[in-house]
């Protein structure tokens, strides 16, 4: 994130009256002339953690920054009007071509994410998603470059380009039972 501004930051005018802000860096941003008012709330991603038959589970490798070449869970941003469940099913189609089956929220956890320049605050929001076949699976051009399965225990936070995806990752871990900690019942 090196070189990138907070989105507060980077508000250079007032996106209604245009005048130059005077506020910057301010949260909530506020004109004083025109009155308009922004709170610099977070975005809504969504990833899925899909298991195959084996109990290894599906990671893209990421085709793109933020992460470039490092692995990832499938997902993305949710579009206006679409609900978190619908865009996990539209991403996962997209990214691998593969059909999500049912859907069952795990956890979420707080993000940033740093696309040209800007880092903006990301919700992201995880996902166990089935996955009954997984023929005919390709990767999206330009976003994915390939995928792996993996057993769970063994991937390491410095393969993830998130470190969101790890926290993720040990919520499942212990929601599955493969680490003590499931007494906990919670996120961390
Ligand atoms: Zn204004």
């Amino acid at each position: 994130m090196k070189n990138s501004v907070p989105i507060k930051d980077a508000w250079q005018h007032c996106p209604r009256c245009g005048r130059p802000a005077e506020t910057k860096g301010e949260q909530p941003f506020e004109c004083d002339v025109c009155g308009y008012f922004h709170y610099f709330s977070p975005c809504t991603a969504v990833a899925a953690l899909i298991v195959d038959e084996s109990g290894k589970m599906l990671f893209i490798v990421r085709g793109k920054d933020p992460g470039r070449g490092k692995l990832g869970l499938p997902g993305g941003f949710v579009d206006p009007d679409e609900s978190a469940e619908l865009a996990l099913q539209r991403e996962v189609m997209e990214e691998l071509q593969l059909s999500a089956g049912a859907v069952e929220y795990l956890a979420s956890f707080p993000n940033q994410y740093a696309y040209c320049g800007v880092i903006i605050p990301v919700t992201d929001l995880f996902f166990v998603v089935e996955v009954h076949n997984f023929d005919g699976m390709s990767a999206q051009p330009g976003e994915v470059d390939g995928w792996t399965f993996l057993p769970v225990e063994s991937v390491s936070a410095e393969s993830l380009a998130f470190d969101t995806h790890q926290r993720a990752l040990q919520q499942y871990r212990r929601w599955t039972g493969l680490v003590d900690g499931t007494e906990s019942n919670g996120v961390e």
